[in-house]
C-alpha cells in the first residue's frame, strides 16, 4: 500500500494514508498527487474522505486525465460512500480533482510540480516536486523506460519503486516495475545524463519478495556504492 507525506501536507498517492498516519496527521493533508490509478494507490480516498468529511478543509487531488477520469466516475461517483466531490457543498467539497498535464508544470502548496508520463500497465505519471532547495522525484510505478525522461527531471532526491527481485526481471519488463538490476540500470543512464547520483529512497516492495530485494540492494550498494534507503513504512520526507 503506497503513499509518502512531504512535509506533512502533500502525500504523493493515497494507498496508506489512513492505516499509517493518525486522524490528527490526516486532517493536517491539504494535497494528494496521485501517479496511477491502480488500486494500491488510492484506496485510501474513501477512508481519508471519511475521516476529513466534517472538518471543513477541501483536500487538492491532481493526476493525468486518465486517473482524474477513474477516481470521478469508479471510486468517488458516490456509490461506495457519500459524493467527495459535491459533499459538504458544491463550494466546499472534501476533495476537488485537478487533471494535469505532462511536462506541464504546476503550483501545489508553495511546491512547483511536474508529471511525466512513465511506462506501466496503465497509464501512470512520475512527479518531480520542488521546494526552494530540494527536488524530488517520485517515480511511482514504473519499468525501466522511467529513464526516457531523465532529461527532463534533475532531482537532488530519488523516490524509486522496486517492485520485485532479479529472478522476475522478465515479469518486471512485462507489467513495467523495476527489480535491484533494473534499478542498477536506470541509474546508469541518469548519471549519464546528469553527472551526478541523487540520493535514492526505496519503496514499492512486494512483500513476497522484500528480503530478495534487500539483499540484492546491498550487493548493489557493495557493487556501485551507491547507498539506498528502504522506506520502511510510509515514508515522510521534508523538502
Ligand atoms: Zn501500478
Ligand atoms: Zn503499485
Amino acid at each position: 500500500m503506497v503513499s509518502h507525506l512531504i512535509d506533512e501536507v502533500l502525500a504523493l498517492d493515497a494507498g496508506g494514508l489512513t492505516r499509517s498516519l493518525t486522524f490528527d496527521e490526516q486532517k493536517r493533508i491539504r494535497a494528494i498527487i496521485l501517479s496511477h490509478r491502480h488500486f494500491d494507490h488510492v484506496k485510501d480516498l474513501l477512508p481519508l474522505g471519511i475521516a476529513i468529511r466534517n472538518s471543513g478543509v477541501t483536500v487538492d487531488i491532481y493526476a493525468i486525465q486518465d486517473t482524474a477520469d477513474f477516481i470521478k466516475s469508479k471510486l468517488l461517483d458516490g456509490s461506495l460512500f457519500p459524493d467527495f466531490l459535491s459533499s459538504p457543498s458544491v463550494e466546499n467539497p472534501v476533495f476537488r480533482v485537478h487533471v494535469v498535464e505532462f511536462k506541464k508544470e504546476f503550483q501545489v502548496l508553495g511546491y512547483t510540480a511536474m508529471a511525466v508520463p512513465v511506462p506501466h500497465a496503465v497509464p501512470a505519471a512520475g512527479f518531480q516536486i520542488s521546494s526552494d532547495d530540494t527536488k524530488l522525484f517520485y517515480t511511482g510505478d514504473t519499468g525501466r523506460g522511467v529513464a526516457d525522461i531523465w532529461p527532463y527531471v534533475s532531482p537532488d532526491v530519488l523516490l524509486s519503486e522496486v517492485t520485485f527481485g532479479n529472478e522476475m526481471e522478465e515479469t518486471a519488463d512485462h507489467v513495467g516495475h523495476l527489480t535491484p538490476a533494473l534499478l542498477k540500470e536506470v541509474l546508469e543512464k541518469f548519471k549519464s545524463q546528469h553527472n551526478y547520483t541523487p540520493r535514492v529512497i526505496i519503496a514499492h516492495m512486494n512483500p513476497p519478495w522484500e528480503d530478495k530485494i534487500r539483499q540484492e540492494l546491498k550487493e548493489l550498494t557493495k557493487e556501485t556504492g551507491i547507498e539506498f534507503q528502504v522506506a520502511d513504512a510510509d515514508t515522510v520526507i521534508d523538502l
